[in-house]
């Protein structure tokens, strides 16, 4: 067990420390200084983010990265954002989470069964990492899977998918909500991103991400 407290120390460290994309590190750090103004007593984060949630999860959650003024501002993924607002509503509705907000990072929120990370760390621009940004925090991913060793995946999102495709070896795939995938380390579920672009336009609904929700539940054994 120690071992393994240590090299979970040891990636979280590297992750919070990482300066490898010069167009994230200045956009993340530019957002901390100037702020959104309802936030303007806040210290941002400003840093980029490890997952969070069961160490032991059967169930991994693969999002995009974090928001400019949600993650990048409270220091935990999907935290303090309309994004984590419906990711905990449904996990919570599910039995996977404790309470069904996430508004910062000393809310007592705990995760059942459920590790939550992203494919990049960093907030980006647009929410639009390049392809190299993505590869450059594959690592991280990479190393939270092998700690975690989940039974199943909930991507978040194509970029999400092909994020995930290209950390666990598996070859990339059409996107699809609610579409399945068999991976080399554990079945992947498919949900639209529930960013407010998709959540707003009703391209994802609080059925639709539910369902995908409780799918993925079911894949990871957590529904026993
Ligand atoms: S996105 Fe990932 S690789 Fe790039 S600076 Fe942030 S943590 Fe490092």
């Amino acid at each position: 067990m120690a071992k393994v407290d240590s090299e979970w120390k040891k990636l979280n460290d590297q992750i919070i420390s990482c300066r490898l994309c010069p167009r994230l590190v200045a956009y993340r750090e530019e957002v901390a200084k100037t702020k959104k103004r309802e936030f303007a007593s806040w210290t941002y984060w400003g840093k980029p983010l490890p997952g969070f949630g069961d160490k032991n999860a059967s169930l991994m959650i693969v999002g995009l990265a974090p928001a400019a003024h949600g993650g990048n501002r409270t220091g935990r993924m999907f935290t303090g954002d309309s994004s984590g607002a419906w990711l905990m509503r449904a996990l919570y509705k599910a039995g996977l989470a404790n309470k069904p907000t996430s508004e910062r990072a000393d809310d007592g929120l705990e995760l059942k069964g459920v590790y939550v990370t992203a494919v990049v760390r960093c907030a980006p621009p647009a929410n639009k990492p390049t392809p190299q940004e993505i590869a450059n925090c594959r690592p991280y991913l990479i190393e939270e899977i092998r700690l975690v060793k989940p039974r199943a995946f909930l991507a978040l999102g194509s970029i999400a998918l092909n994020g995930l495709a290209d950390a666990v070896g598996m070859k990339r795939q059409k996107f699809a909500h609610g579409k399945i995938f068999e991976s080399p380390q554990g079945k992947i579920v498919c949900s639209y991103h529930p960013s407010r672009q998709n959540t707003n336009t009703g391209r994802l609904t609080e059925d639709m991400l539910d369902a995908a929700v409780n799918t993925a539940k079911k894949l990871a054994g957590l529904d026993a």
